[in-house]
């Protein structure tokens, strides 16, 4: 590509709402234009990258297996209504009615739609198992969109659905797409690390999440250097020491509700403030566990996006808990980062618990909440366990060795759904005895637009960025001095760029007419991984100068030596 051919727009300053560097570096070098809050236009450059990123997705999807579609965007509301997510996704989801009053939404994810084909399509065992991936433009209604592409609204995912007819086949495809993840980003020369995870609004059981390995990332991960063990620390958990209860006074009351949808509601109908003083609301528990009761913690600073699930059980009357439609009702807006309710037999607590004066905890019933709880009175003790966040020092749960702290960004999340959603939409096959089952799920997500700014994270200096090679936009540039000037650097860059556009090597002849300086600064900014710079003094030695954009020094090369040196 000539530059006089394409479009570059870079800038000396990046916009003061760029707080990250991968941010700062994809407006400077023009890659990305904001069009509105976490919405952006692909600008060529950027383009040619994101491209790539999605190349080497295909390809390995593609390898082990996965068929590709390309689902709508705009998904009606009924499939959502069917499979629950409706009412349990929250403000994420992005909600509008066509021209005939219909209830429509943005798709933030898939499940819904490639389950309805499904059951639809695939009726026998003899079917299965297909796994159906696509590369498609999303839309989340982040509540912070921030670090441009990384956490944006609208965004680039691959997803893909698998389905079987056992578990142990879902198994095996879930080991398969944990394989295929790590190669995917090894080639995109990525550090990273696969974490065990949480599953979060999708659902399901198993889960792993890949995480770029940065400083500015939204995760922390736990992981031992001695032994494979490495978590997201929103699930690792370590056992605290045992701290004082707060001795509650007041007695059990239970208050009426009625109609309260959200926390803040709630907490004007208890009378207590909807602030960090109300850090752990006990709310109710599900039937398949027997309506046992679920401890939320709201974490930090009551974000609703913090709000995170911790499992009780084994609670003595009077609080037993109603159905987890009354604790989605009544978290409205916290609902979409539940998650699904998994119980672990004990009661487990935060230590910010403990800290916690007023005590909440949903009744048994619609429309009712309990105040004044008071853990050592309401909850046996010995079913208390004070759990708290691994911290760096930790012994490892495997017992290899202690753990460090790091911060990810996830760039990739597998789960093993399992009946979630094909047990909503009844999706069903006739297995060999003939009899009809439902389909065993897998999903599995690349964030192919966030990759970009994790891998620019991960690789800049103080002039710019330095593409992995594998997905840089152009693999080198050919810079000369004095193009417009000096037929003979003018036709030895013609050649060059010739020469290696004919090897199949993406070349970037900067043609334009600019100051030396400019041009050179440019191209560092752009991260082009090799440069070759072309000027009339080395010409007439014969040589050109070389330099892989982490070199420290330019090393001269013969015209005849740069494809072998860049290749
Ligand atoms: P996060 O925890 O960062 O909000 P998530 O867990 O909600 O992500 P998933 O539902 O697991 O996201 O979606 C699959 C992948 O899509 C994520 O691993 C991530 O790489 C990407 N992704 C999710 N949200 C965004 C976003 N707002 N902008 C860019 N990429 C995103
Ligand atoms: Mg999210
Ligand atoms: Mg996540
Ligand atoms: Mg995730």
């Amino acid at each position: 590509m000539r530059a006089s051919q394409f479009f570059l727009s870079t800038l000396k300053e990046a916009p003061s709402d760029a707080e990250v560097t991968s941010h700062k570096l994809m407006m400077r070098a023009g890659l990305i234009k904001r069009l509105a809050g976490g919405i952006y236009t692909w600008m060529p450059l950027g383009l040619r990258a994101l491209r790539k990123v999605e190349a080497i997705v295909r390809e390995e999807m593609n390898r082990a297996g996965a068929i590709e579609v390309l689902m709508p965007a705009v998904q009606p509301a009924e499939l959502w209504q069917e499979s629950g997510r409706w009412d349990f996704y929250g403000p994420e989801l992005l909600r509008f009615k066509d021209r005939h009053d219909r209830d429509f939404v943005i798709g933030p994810t898939h499940e819904e739609v490639i389950t309805d084909v499904v059951r639809r399509e695939l009726k026998s065992y003899r079917q299965l198992p297909k796994h159906f991936y696509q590369v498609q433009m999303k839309f989340r209604d982040e509540i912070r969109p921030r670090f441009g592409v990384m956490r944006g609204r609208e965004f680039v995912m691959k997803d893909g659905y698998s389905f079987h007819s056992s578990f142990e086949d879902l198994q095996r495809e879930y080991r398969n797409m944990y394989d295929t993840y790590h190669r995917i980003f090894q080639r995109l020369g990525l550090k990273f690390r696969a974490v065990a995870a949480d599953t979060g609004s999708i659902g399901g059981t198993g889960s792993h999440e890949f995480h770029v390995i940065a400083e500015t990332g939204e995760d922390d991960i736990a992981y031992c250097p001695d032994s494979d063990y490495a978590a997201n620390v929103e699930l690792a958990e370590a056992l605290a020491p045992a701290t004082p209860r707060p001795a509650v006074s007041a007695p059990l009351t239970k208050v009426h509700t009625p109609g309260a949808k959200t926390i803040d509601e709630v907490a004007a109908f208890l009378k207590v403030a909807a602030t960090a003083t109300v850090k752990a609301i006990v709310v109710d528990g599900d039937e398949a566990s027997g309506n046992k009761p679920v401890l939320l913690l709201l974490r930090g600073d009551h974000e609703l996006n913090e709000v995170k699930a911790q499992k009780i059980a084994g609670v003595k009357n009077p609080l037993t808990f109603a159905s987890p439609a009354s604790l989605l009702a009544a978290f409205g807006a916290n609902a979409g980062s539940l998650g699904p309710v998994g119980f672990q037999g004990r009661v487990v607590m935060d230590r910010s618990v403990a800290a916690m004066a007023d005590f909440v905890t949903g009744a048994n019933e619609d429309d009712y909440h309990y105040t004044g709880v008071n853990i050592g009175r309401d909850f046996p003790e010995a079913e208390v366990a004070d759990l708290r966040n691994v911290v760096a020092g930790d012994p490892s749960p495997d017992g290899k060795g202690t753990l460090e702290i790091c911060r990810g960004i996830e760039v990739g999340h597998i789960f093993q759904l399992r009946t979630k959603y094909s047990e909503a939409l009844a999706c069903k096959f006739l297995n060999e005895q003939g009899k009809e089952q439902v389909m065993e799920m897998g999903c599995y997500g690349i964030g192919v637009s966030r990759i970009l700014g994790a891998a620019i994270e991960q690789n800049n200096d103080a002039r710019g960025i330095i593409w992995p090679d594998a997905i840089a936009p152009f693999q080198v540039a050919i810079v000369p001095m004095g193009y417009a000037k000096s037929e003979a650097v003018r036709e030895a860059a013609n050649a060059l760029y010739a020469e290696l556009t004919a090897a199949g090597i993406d070349a970037f002849l900067d043609d334009r007419d600019e100051r030396p300086g400019s041009l050179l600064a440019d191209n560092e900014l752009i991260g082009t991984p090799h440069r070759v710079v072309i000027g009339d003094r080395g010409l007439k030695e014969g040589v050109v100068e070389y330099q892989g954009r982490r070199d420290a020094e330019a090393t001269k090369l013969t015209v005849a030596e740069v494809a072998a040196t860049v290749i």
